[in-house]
């Protein structure tokens, strides 16, 4: 069977996003320096062959499964962002890690790796809307209401990875743990052996259908920070009283499906099967077939039947390149526009050949460095992540 995917409508909102400039409110927030070639030029793939062949085994390229394909072509190993970083550090050899992906994934790399690696960022206005909607000033305003309301200390903090460097270390300094998409069940379930409350940072909806679909817990256990209002947005009460604090955060990118999307899809495709990356919403996730992170869609779909459907809610590269691989099964993207990460699409084929070009020309360019007190707080809670019972996998 022929793939049937078809190319979703551009939404104008996306495309404007990309190109060459900078948000100052970006994680990042900088403008990338690079003296970049120009995207017409037809001899930027050899460009990028020849600067990564005569760099051999100083430079480790990872690609995230969120990338477009001219720059996944030249990575060493893909994956989600945590495989990634241990890919980094099992690579001590590479004086030099190119990371395409996103700032707090090399900020990731960089605490997991040896000092004498250095990591690059192609381009270091790569940021994560997500994570910008925790910073460390917000988070710890939130920390010191709960330590006025006496309540601190029942509450353990939990992160996913996809936050800053920052965000982490304070975790760390808190008693609490990273988690990632696939084994946020298991850092939620070690946190409430410590505490009775869990402070979950920065993505309200994993931590909400991790609580009440994998936990059991009611929605009423849950409350909503909103950093932006006063003291959250939230009475004393409602602090007192929930069980789960979630971080008014969320993904621009998974955000976007709506259950409308899966029931418009089920409709249209007689028999498929809705499978969605537990950052879109609850109301989504509620509706769908599979719940499950990169990794395992990926893993579930290459599993499936030859004459299968599947309607996949995540980013829109990684749909494409599953369609691709797939042509024996009809892989269908869940929302009718475009729904690219921006940030992760920054990074291009002109960025990865400056990047390159300027290590073999003797420049660093782009490097994402973390401090040594952040890190050793941040690694804290990882390595609690880490020594969680069950599997180690860990993916976003
Ligand atoms: S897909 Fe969402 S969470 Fe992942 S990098 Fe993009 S904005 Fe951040």
């Amino acid at each position: 069977m022929a793939s049937t995917f078809t190319e979703p409508e551009p939404s104008p909102l996306a495309l404007l996003l990309l190109g060459h400039a900078s948000d100052d409110d970006t994680e990042a927030g900088v403008v990338c320096p690079g003296d970049l070639p120009a995207p017409s030029d037809p001899g930027l793939v050899e460009r990028a062959r020849a600067a990564k062949e005569t760099l051999g085994s100083r430079v480790f390229i990872l690609g995230h499964h969120y990338q477009r394909d001219e720059v996944i072509q030249f990575a060493d190993a893909t994956g989600d962002s945590f495989k990634l970083a241990q890919q980094a550090a099992a690579h001590p050899e590479a004086e030099f890690i190119v990371f395409e992906g996103v700032h707090f994934m090399a900020e990731s790399a960089d605490i997991l790796t040896d000092d004498s690696q250095q990591v690059v960022l192609p381009d270091s206005a790569a940021g994560c809307s997500m994570a910008d909607m925790a910073t460390i000033a917000q988070v710890e305003e939130c920390w010191a209401l709960l330590e006025e309301l006496g309540i601190a200390e029942q509450t353990v903090p939990v992160t996913y990875m996809n936050s800053s460097a920052a965000i982490k270390a304070f975790t760390g300094r808190n008693g609490g743990a990273v988690c990632t998409s696939s084994n946020a069940e298991r850092s939620l379930t070690w946190a409430f052996e410590r505490g009775e409350k869990v402070l979950f940072l920065p993505d309200q909806h994993l931590g909400r259908t991790t609580a009440v679909i994998d936990l059991g817990m009611s929605l009423d256990d849950c409350v909503v920070y909103n950093p932006n209002r006063p003291r959250g947005g939230l009475t004393d009460e409602q602090l007192r009283g929930a069980r789960m604090i979630l971080w008014r955060g969320h993904c621009s990118v998974h955000g976007r499906f709506t259950a409308q999307n899966v029931d418009e899809v089920r409709e249209r495709v007689p028999g498929v099967t809705v499978i969605v990356h537990p950052e879109c919403s609850f109301e989504v996730v509620s509706k769908a077939d599979v719940i499950g992170s990169t990794e395992k869609i990926i893993a579930t779909i290459t599993a499936a039947e030859p004459g299968t459907a599947w309607a996949v809610g995540t980013e829109l590269n990684l749909v494409k390149r599953l369609a691709e691989q797939h042509p024996d099964k009809e892989i269908i993207y869940l929302d009718k526009t475009v729904c690219f990460c921006s940030t992760m699409n920054r990074i291009d084929l002109p960025h990865l050949v400056w990047a390159l070009e300027s290590l073999v020309q003797g420049t660093v360019p782009n490097r994402i460095t973390v401090d040594a007190d952040t890190q050793h707080w941040a690694k804290v809670a990882l390595d609690r992540m880490l020594a969680l019972p069950g599997p180690s996998a860990a993916k976003d």
